[in-house]
Order: structure tokens, then sequence, then C-alpha cells
């Protein structure tokens, strides 16, 4: 007999839940026909729903025994969620999947073929389309990844979802890495173990609508960003070294100019130009350094990465 826990968070989800469920039962009764020696677990995370959610998974966790959940005392994000599922998932094989239906569950009997029989220790998603999804966000995507995999020597795969299946070696490798600022993408890279890769066209959630805006994901690139790559801080350091040698070839340019043809006033505009130029210069590169200077400090405060409220 083996274990697949099945870790679903869940933001705000009363409306998708149902779905998942129904469709889950579907995949749960596929595998009893290729795989009759596993059994299921469901493990939903709340992360803090101002909905019905933990109604819904109340519900279904007392006419179901295989329905587990974890409740949250606000929301913490996905990110925490997705840790707090692996915390307390007893599974053998532990897969992620999201509560809108967006990661097909029917992928699932050939993932968990590659894990069992084809020798990988994981099997992930990746879109390889963004159907339906806004133009600018799809193109600001892209660059994040390949601005991503150009400064950090954690691979991070273009289009990869959360929706991957685990062993147990493999979860414990993630469950090891305590940091509280957590960019799950680069951990499964930083880890390493081998993985075996499904592509599969962008599906539209069932029910309910995303929780990610512009401005959440904007700010989430830059956290994976510092988390996985300290290039910025290097960026810094060779913009101040560039501008200091172009500094020294103006000075003597200037210093020579002004022996051969004398000092008339003048250049107050380019002055100001030139301080403005520097100013900003200096504010991003200090800025940079505040972004790790920060993530720093947080991690020093050793806080926990989720707070339960109830666990059944
Ligand atoms: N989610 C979560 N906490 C959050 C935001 C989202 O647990 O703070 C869950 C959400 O309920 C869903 C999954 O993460 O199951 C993916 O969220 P969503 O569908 O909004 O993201 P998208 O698919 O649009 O990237
Ligand atoms: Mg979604």
């Amino acid at each position: 007999m083996s274990l697949l826990t099945v870790i679903v968070p869940c933001y705000n989800e009363e409306e998708a839940i149902p779905f998942f469920y129904e469709e889950m039962g579907k995949t749960i009764e596929k595998f009893k026909t290729d795989f009759p020696d596993v059994s299921f677990e469901l493990l939903f995370i709340d992360d803090g729903s101002k909905d019905g959610t933990l109604k819904v998974l109340k519900e279904l966790r007392s006419k179901d025994e295989r329905v587990h959940y974890v409740s949250f005392s606000r929301n913490f994000g996905k990110e925490a969620g997705i840790y707090a599922g692996l915390d307390n998932a007893k599974g053998d094989y532990v897969v992620i999947m999201d509560a809108d239906l967006q990661d097909p569950p029917s992928l699932l009997p050939d993932m968990y073929r590659a894990v069992t029989e084809e020798g990988y220790d994981s099997a992930a998603t990746r879109r390889v389309t963004r159907k339906g999804e806004p133009p600018i966000r799809s193109f600001f995507a892209r660059m994040f990844y390949k601005l991503m995999n150009g400064i950090s020597k954690t691979e991070i795969v273009d289009g990869a979802r959360d929706y991957r299946i685990m062993s147990r070696k493999m979860v414990d490798a993630i469950l090891s890495m305590g940091e509280y600022n957590r960019f799950t993408k680069g951990i499964y890279g930083w880890v390493g173990f081998n993985t075996k890769w499904f592509a599969y066209e962008n599906i539209e959630r069932v029910a309910g609508e995303t929780k990610w805006s512009f401005w959440k994901l904007l700010l989430y690139s830059i956290e994976g960003i510092v988390a996985f790559s300290t290039a910025p801080l290097a960026i810094a350091s060779l913009l101040g070294l560039l501008f200091m040698v172009l500094a020294f070839v103006l000075i003597i340019f200037i210093v020579i100019k002004t022996l051969m043809y004398g000092d008339p006033t003048s250049g107050w505009p380019s002055m100001v130009c030139i301080l403005t130029m520097f100013g900003g210069i200096q504010l991003f590169s200090i800025g940079i350094i505040g972004q790790y200077l920060a993530k720093a400090y947080l991690e020093t405060k050793g806080r926990p990465i989720y707070i339960a409220k109830e666990k059944e």
C-alpha cells in the first residue's frame, strides 16, 4: 500500500471546491483500476479565507474520511499554504494542486507513474500557452523568466506551475528549507532531484476568480529575484564603478579644456541633468541593498511560516 497526499491551497474557493472534489473523485476512481494499492489523503489548506471555504471543507470532512484540512489564522499566502501542506502531509508521495481545476487531475496517473515506475523523484507540469490571460501579463511573465534565469544559478522553468508530484525524499528536502521568504519555484530548482516535465495548454479556472493582481505578481517577482539571486547587488556596484571611471575621464577632459580655452560660465542645465541622474542611480542602488536588508531582517526574526487555527 502507498499513500498519496493531495495538497490543495484554498483562498476564498467556496465555489470551486465542490467542482474540484467531484473531479478528484473521478481521478481516484481511475486510480483504483490502474493502481489498486494506492490510497488517498485530500489535504485542503484554508489560507484564511473570508468566504465559506472552511464551512465547505468541514462538510466534506464530515462525509469523507480521506479529507483533512488545516485552517490558518489569517491569509498567509499560497507559499505558506504549500509549506503547511507539505508539513502536514502523511503520504509517501505528495502532489500539490490548485482548487480551481487549472491543474488537471487527469494528468495525475501519468505523473504518479513517473515517480513510482520510471525512477523520477518528481513530476512537474508547465503551461505551454497562456491562453485566456491578459497579453501584458504574459509578456511580463516571459520577461521575468528570461531575467531570472540570466541572473540566477538556480533553474526556474518558464511557465512552470506549482502542480507537481514529489517523493517523500524530495518533500523532506523542501521542508528542510525553513526560510520565511518562500519562493517555491526556486526552491524546487534549488533542492535538485530529477524531474519529469509534462506540458499542457492553459486551462481557465472553473469558478471564482484569480487572486493575483498585476501589482501582486510584480512584487512576487521581485521577491523571487531577491530570494534566488544576488546579481542586483553586483549590478549596483558595477554601475558605481562604471560612473566613477566616466567621471574621472570627464574631469581630465574638463581640466584640459579649461587650460586651453579658458572658463566661461556655462553648462548649468547639463549640470542639473547629471546631478539628477546620479541622485537617481544612488537611490536605486540603495533601494536594491534595502531589499536584501529587509529580507535578511525578516529572516532573522525567525517567525513561523504559518499559524494554524484549526486542524482536522
Ligand atoms: N491561493 C492561496 N492563498 C492565496 C492566494 C491563492 O492559497 O493567498 C490559492 C488559490 O485558492 C488557488 C491557488 O492558490 O487554489 C492558485 O491561485 P489562483 O488561481 O488565484 O492563481 P492563478 O491560477 O491565477 O495563478
Ligand atoms: Mg488559478
